[in-house]
């Protein structure tokens, strides 16, 4: 519940649970089952008849029975990560999160104040996590303007008294950087109950390692390879990790593309050792428009061998500085590239015309970097992180028609809404927290 630890670092288990003796008893397991096998090795305070409850309710929102279903388009392997509620791949860990939380604050008869940061789809799946809840309430805040109007109605026309848009004057960085200050003043953290439920929460990687497992069960019963490669379109490392972590538990991928679009810091850091700030820039897969990728500093302890005065240094240099230089690069099995807007939108073209299948910006720029850097030597898992309805515009321009759509999407237009309007400055976003609350 705690999101960032106390000493401003990020929280990871103390040991990473080797699952190679259960691959063979896990393989026909049923989403939610797999769910909670695979917590079950990482909690040890919750009943795992109440945990098998929380997963169960928490998927009960999704549209599919199979939660994280796997289409075959060409060659490649779709893991449809967009059949919850606001149709993002977010929702298979925010559903859970604000199940458990409920749990967690009903046990200890408290509330919580969520803050968040998003670039447009977090904030959705986080307000539909937690929306009339009576012991939470969150405070969402957004680049104003930089998301797209499908994510900004997602958000804002969700009017429960426990939900606050901010439109934040600056950019999704400065929303992150405000949820860290506020973090990090732990008079008003410990005051107003402070929760997370962006990437920085580790129960939201944890949420996401279950269907890279029940992904690779399901490909390799249907082509009988013994390994698997995944392609993971990239913004804040989140995803990406939880498919890394599935790799170090031992689940047999070959490899892990990690795809970027024009903000290619994380690509630019696998291919050179150079993580270096620069200037976001606004693009197709907004969701991805993120320079400060919150979760490199949990991959950094394992390029660090463990060791977290190494991590406390290399963050250290990255504020100071804007710039992170590893000795060298421990890929493992990751592998990274970028591609461009033309490509994307080729790539969008290419899969309706050819293969009936739309795919959204985002899930365009992993198919596209997948495809690049792996040949067929293993089956090729591409993860779709949203449903193309959400990333209309994109969809025409790529394809010359009007494609995209779905009913949850098409209600919104027109919609009552409520925002706020706010500058870049933690003060004032204090100031709008214990106004709401103390109210
Ligand atoms: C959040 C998001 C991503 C990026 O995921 P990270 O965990 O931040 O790397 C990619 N695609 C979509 C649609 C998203 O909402």
């Amino acid at each position: 519940m705690a999101g960032l630890a106390r000493d401003g670092g990020l929280l990871l288990p103390e040991s990473i649970p080797n699952a190679r003796p259960l691959l063979t008893a896990w393989r026909d397991l049923e989403y939610q089952d797999l769910a909670c096998e695979i917590f079950s090795l990482f909690v040890d305070d919750i009943d795992t008849h109440i945990l098998r409850a929380i997963i169960a309710r928490s998927y009960n929102t999704f549209r599919h029975p199979e939660i994280t279903p796997v289409v075959p388009v060409d060659k490649i392997h779709v893991l449809e990560l967009f059949h919850g509620p606001t149709l993002a791949f977010k929702d298979v860990a925010l559903q859970l999160l604000g199940n458990l939380f409920e749990y967690l604050l009903e046990e200890t008869g408290r509330d919580m104040n969520i803050v968040a940061a998003t670039s447009g789809d977090t904030g959705s799946a986080a307000i539909h996590g937690v929306r009339g809840r009576q012991r939470q309430r969150i405070f969402v805040m957004h680049p104003r303007g930089r998301v797209s109007p499908v994510q900004e109605l997602q958000m804002t026309s969700v009017l429960d008294r426990n939900v606050h848009n901010l439109a934040v004057d600056g950019t999704f960085d400065d929303c992150q950087e405000i949820v860290k200050a506020l973090f990090n003043d732990l008079e008003f953290r410990d005051r107003y109950a402070l929760g997370a439920v962006n990437s920085i929460n580790w129960a939201r990687i944890l949420a996401q390692i279950v269907y890279y497992f029940y992904a690779a069960f399901r490909v390799m019963e249907r082509t009988s390879a013994d390994k698997v490669r995944f392609t993971v379109p990239t913004g804040n490392f989140g995803d990406v990790f939880a498919g890394y972590l599935a790799f170090r538990m031992g689940l047999p991928i070959d490899r892990l593309v990690l795809a970027t679009n024009e903000n290619r810091i994380l690509a630019t850091y696998f291919n050179s050792g150079v993580y270096r700030l620069g200037k976001v820039a606004n693009t197709i897969s907004p969701s991805m428009d993120i320079q400060v990728a919150s979760n490199f500093e949990r991959f950094l302890y394992f390029q660090a061998n463990s060791d977290t005065g190494q991590v406390r240094t290399w963050m250290e240099q990255l504020k100071r500085t804007g710039v992170i230089i590893t000795p060298e690069v421990k890929h493992d099995c990751l592998r990274a590239g970028d591609t461009d807007t033309a490509t994307t939108l080729r790539t969008i073209k290419e899969y309706w015309e050819k293969y009936g299948y739309l795919l959204d910006p985002h899930t365009a720029v992993g198919v596209s970097v997948g495809r690049r850097l792996c040949d067929d030597a293993y089956p090729l898992i591409a993860l779709a992180t949203a449903h193309p309805a959400k990333f209309g515009e994109a969809i025409r321009n790529a394809t010359g028609q009007d494609l995209a759509h779905h009913p949850e999407i098409d209600r919104l237009h027109g919609a009552p809404t409520r925002v706020q309007q706010i500058p870049a400055d933690p003060q004032a976003v204090t100031a709008f927290i214990r106004k709401a609350v103390e109210k």
